[in-house]
């Protein structure tokens, strides 16, 4: 194919910003590129040199492009930074200057460095494709200028419009608003035909990473080559994703009343790959490359797998080694950096907790079940000081899920993961499923206030807190009405101590039937005389149907995220709780 083909391409994908128009030109446009040429081709449409893992840096500056330019055109500097303020893109300002003008020194230009000027007009796109590698190869003393001369002859090799695209793609500007998943799509369209494999095709592309190599396997082979495609170190796998909800008894009945549930890490997510050739690499989950960043993590990882064909992922986190403990977030930020790693390596030392594996054994595991992934990866483990796997536990019961959930939270963790572990829970490579559901507080952001609320029932606990009362119904005090309305159930911020007190104290206060002074739309194991008064912060007041606090419109509120702070309130009377018209008013405060 030739580029000027390729450039028309470009053009009427330019002008469409309809993600069905795109798909229709991408997919003539994949009909019409041999094998060979879909890796440039592909690339080229999404403004990139190669699959974002392995990426060469072309390493050109923008006033290096604009130097190429100068050439080109022979132009001065000022008329095409004048252009180039007046259309704000380079690219718009080489098709604007290269329509007008040609360099009548351009023959001057190659002959000063040696080179002829390219013969050939309008060069295949694998030609094109050949020569940005090139660039990317230049390195050392002098490198500057070689790229420089090599841009100014593809420049004026390719017409304007060519050019446009050149320049945007050497900038990392291209930009037609094609996604990967639009290429998909249309790799689904033009050699798959049947739209209903859809699935499979991305699947083999969360897989591999790789939209040229699929396009190949696609074209060549079709889909049930697809299909059997594995993952395979070297080459990241599109990380798996979780949902969210903010109650622990949903997340367990969406998981079939039992999950596992483990420390949710608030660090940096990576994916650490040991190849069969014996080269260690470490992605992050946009896939970039944090190797070089992390030297110590790779060492460590290298040590706790005995460097053999692996794939597992993981958070690394800052770690205090004296006082055991996780450090926050931005500290480990300072660690991400292209420079000083070895200083950062002492200030910042860091700890790695792996929560899965998705290669060992030399076979792919991505299909089998979180229960037996997780048995893989601790047989393949030898954890020690500096490698550990996620804290998890298998939990069937909301008091147990809270009493985990508060360990993790006073261990510096952002809160927790529930994973299933039901037969279908594979790793979804790419997906943001219901096999994964994060429940996090965010009580660095938590409101500013805390509320003082009434315990008005309670339920029985399970597991952990078998014996004791596990989760609360808190009111606030009606001023106007003179009743308590219910604002949330409160089972995250009991200590053993608490439990223990409150079981005898709501004994003690126990009631046949609820209270008359009591609005409620949730029935809890028992009724107790409003009297304990606790002190609960919380994330967010939001909007629920469960609770009786009413907004000025009548809608229900209630505590996002509530948590007792450890405060009874003894020197307050139940009148003297949080009033709901206080609620109203911070509510609309926070809007
Ligand atoms: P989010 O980024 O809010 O969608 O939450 C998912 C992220 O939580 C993952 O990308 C990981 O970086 C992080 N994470 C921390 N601990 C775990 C864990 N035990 N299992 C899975 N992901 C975890």
């Amino acid at each position: 194919m030739r580029f000027s083909t390729l450039t028309s391409y470009f053009e009427r994908l330019e002008k469409t910003t309809k993600r069905l128009e795109m798909i229709d030109i991408l997919t003539e446009l994949l009909k019409k590129t041999d094998t060979n040429e879909l890796e440039p081709v592909i690339y080229m449409v999404i403004g990139q040199l190669g699959p974002k893992y392995d990426e060469p840096a072309l390493g050109i500056a923008e006033r290096m492009a604009i130097e190429a330019l100068i050439n080109a055109t022979g132009v001065s500097q000022k008329k095409v930074q004048d252009t180039l303020n007046q259309v704000g893109d380079l690219g718009e300002a080489a098709y604007i200057l290269l329509s007008k003008e040609r360099s009548s020194t351009l023959d001057a230009f190659f002959e000063t460095t040696g080179e002829d000027e390219t013969e050939e007009r309008d060069p295949e796109v694998l030609e094109i494709w050949r020569q940005l590698h090139q660039i990317a190869k230049l390195t050392g003393e002098g490198s500057a200028k070689a790229k420089v001369r090599a841009l100014t002859k593809i420049l004026t090799s390719v017409s304007p419009k060519g050019a446009k695209y050149i320049m945007r793609i050497v900038l990392g500007k291209m930009r037609l608003g094609v996604a990967d998943m639009t290429v998909v799509e249309a790799i689904t369209r033009a050699y798959i035909g049947d739209k209903t494999k859809k699935p499979i095709v991305e699947l083999a592309y969360f897989k591999t990473s790789n939209l040229a190599e699929i396009a190949k396997i696609a074209k060549e082979k079709g889909i049930e080559a697809l299909e059997k495609i594995k993952v395979e170190p070297g080459r990241p796998v599109q990380c798996m994703a979780a949902q969210r909800l903010s109650d622990p008894e949903e997340i367990l009945e969406k998981l079939g009343g039992k999950c596992q549930l483990e420390y949710k890490y608030d660090g940096l997510r990576f994916q650490y790959h040991y190849t069969k050739d014996g080269k260690a690499k470490l992605w992050s989950r946009r896939q970039e490359d944090l190797t070089s960043m992390f030297p110590d993590v790779i060492n460590a990882l290298n040590t706790a797998f005995g460097e053999t064909p692996i794939i597992t992922e993981g958070e690394i986190v800052a770690y205090n080694f004296q006082e055991n403990k996780i450090v926050d977030f931005q500290t480990l930020m300072q660690r991400r950096r292209k420079y000083d790693i070895e200083k950062m390596i002492q200030e910042v030392p860091s700890k790695v907790f792996l929560f899965d594996i998705l290669y060992a054994d030399n076979q792919d595991i991505t299909s089998r079940p979180l229960p037996e992934r997780r048995k893989i990866l601790e047989q393949h483990t030898h954890v020690f000081k500096k490698v550990d796997l996620s804290t998890a536990e298998i939990i069937d019961n909301v008091d147990d899920f809270n009493v985990f959930f508060d360990k993790a939270i006073e261990e510096n963790c952002e809160g927790v993961m529930a994973k299933d572990i039901s037969e279908k829970s594979i790793y979804e490579a790419g997906a943001r499923g219901w096999l994964w559901i994060k429940y996090k507080a965010d009580y660095k952001s938590e409101l500013a206030d805390t509320f003082d609320l009434v315990v008005v029932g309670a339920w029985h606990g399970r597991g952990r807190r078998g014996g004791f009362y596990g989760t609360l119904l808190m009111a606030a005090y009606d001023s106007e009405e003179g009743v308590f309305r219910t604002l949330c159930k409160l089972g995250s911020g009991l200590n053993d101590a608490h439990l223990e007190f409150l079981k005898q104290k709501l004994d003690e206060l126990k009631l046949p039937e609820k209270p008359k002074d009591v609005i409620s739309k949730l029935e809890p194991d028992i009724w107790v005389k409003p009297e304990i008064v606790m002190e609960i912060t919380a994330t967010e007041i939001t909007n629920s149907p469960v609770h009786t606090v009413l907004d000025e419109n009548g809608n229900g509120l209630a505590l996002r995220f509530p948590r007792f702070t450890g405060r009874f309130r003894d020197d307050k009377s139940p009148y003297d709780a949080t009033t709901v018209q206080e609620i109203r008013e911070l509510k609309k405060l926070k809007r």
